[in-house]
């Protein structure tokens, strides 16, 4: 597993690729109604990356409630399918054995999945070949219910899940009737041991501090044949990850593109509310306390997990500006990034980005 860190050329954007790639995903993402592009509609440039090697899409960046959350009814965002979010998940797809997987099951789950299906290219079927469990808060577990009887009737989808979250799973309903009646297959995960989906792509769970509820709660660090990608979307405090013995500088400089949890910007994001006590790590204190590092280590940064009061979510925001001034920025759904060589594969950019 190479984890080391790369060179900054490997971030140098090709603007045609990138366009063509943002064309297609803005395509996506703007579909009201889902619509079968065959192979033969997709652009050749996309083909092409896709078939050279393992890649990773990033399927949603909301955090658990979406963007808007329910009962916002004033938020504008409901009149603008543009500015709405899908929960935070991520895909790895790797075209040479026609397989794909997904980090979390959200309750997007859906249209994520279709959105993997298109852009892996693979032959048609109803499932991944392998979803990965972050933890049991509702945004990282809850669209498992797709696979049951009442949708999918998917057929042993293979669940990777650290030993109390597979417990919790097997133990309550409705989960348990997913396992039951084999919907899904559990498989474990051991912190620190990586899970081989090829013998040059790997998946290892990382332990992090969260409200642990029912279950643990842990990052994903993704590695393929030459680039890696980390997968935070909740973390208490970058303090107690320091307390576990992981500082958050380490854990950038061992990858190529570090997606982070980014839920709030600031204190007094939510009006008449003190989020001093907030199990999440301010946008602006990340800033802060990666200021010291050179630009090639905060170039890394990406925020996931957005909450719907998060102005950085807006593009024009001084929140936005703060994070780009800082050499950072906010990941898209629907950006592609290759695991497996100095190219970047694509920035996709959706309406109102
Ligand atoms: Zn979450
Ligand atoms: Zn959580």
């Amino acid at each position: 597993m190479n984890l080391a860190p790369n060179p900054a050329s490997r971030f140098r954007s090709s603007a045609s690729r990138a366009a063509i790639l943002s064309l297609f995903l803005f395509l996506i993402a703007c579909a009201t109604k889902p619509t079968e592009l065959s192979s033969g509609d997709r652009p050749a440039r996309i083909r092409e990356i896709m078939q050279d090697g393992p890649s990773i899409v990033v399927l949603g960046i909301a955090q658990d409630g979406g963007v808007p959350q329910a009962g916002n009814f004033d938020d504008a965002r409901w009149d603008d399918l543009s500015l709405q979010r899908s929960v935070v998940s991520l895909g790895i797809i790797d075209p040479r054995s026609g397989k794909r997987w997904m980090i979390d099951a959200t309750p997007d789950f859906r249209r994520q999945l279709l959105t993997l299906q298109r852009v892996a290219h693979g032959a048609a079927r109803p499932v991944v070949d392998g979803i990965f469990l972050t933890h049991a808060h509702m945004g990282h577990y809850t669209g498992l219910m797709f696979l049951g009887h009442e949708s999918i009737g998917a057929k042993s989808v293979p669940t990777y899940a650290m030993p109390k979250m597979a417990e919790f799973l097997r133990t309550n309903g409705p989960w348990s009737q997913l396992v039951a009646y084999k919907n899904i297959e559990l498989l474990p995960l051991t912190a620190g041991s990586p899970v081989e989906l090829a013998p040059d792509l790997h998946v290892t769970p990382f332990l992090v501090p969260h409200r642990q509820e029912f279950s643990e709660v842990v990052g994903f660090r993704i590695a393929g044949p030459s680039r890696s990608a980390l997968w935070l979307p909740d973390i208490d405090s970058w303090r107690e990850w320091d307390a576990m013995g992981t500082r958050l500088e380490d854990a950038i400089a061992s990858v190529d593109i570090a997606y982070l949890d980014g839920t709030f910007f600031a204190n007094g994001e939510i009006p008449g509310r003190d989020m001093s006590g907030f199990p999440h790590p301010f946008i602006s204190h990340t800033i802060e306390r990666l200021a010291p590092l050179p630009a090639s280590q905060r170039a890394k940064v990406r925020f996931i997990h957005f909450n719907h009061t998060n102005p950085a979510l807006a593009p024009n925001s001084a929140a936005r500006r703060a994070i780009e001034a800082a050499g950072m920025r906010v990941a898209e759904e629907g950006e592609i990034e290759a695991l497996f060589s100095s190219r970047e594969t694509g920035r996709a950019v959706r309406a109102g980005q």
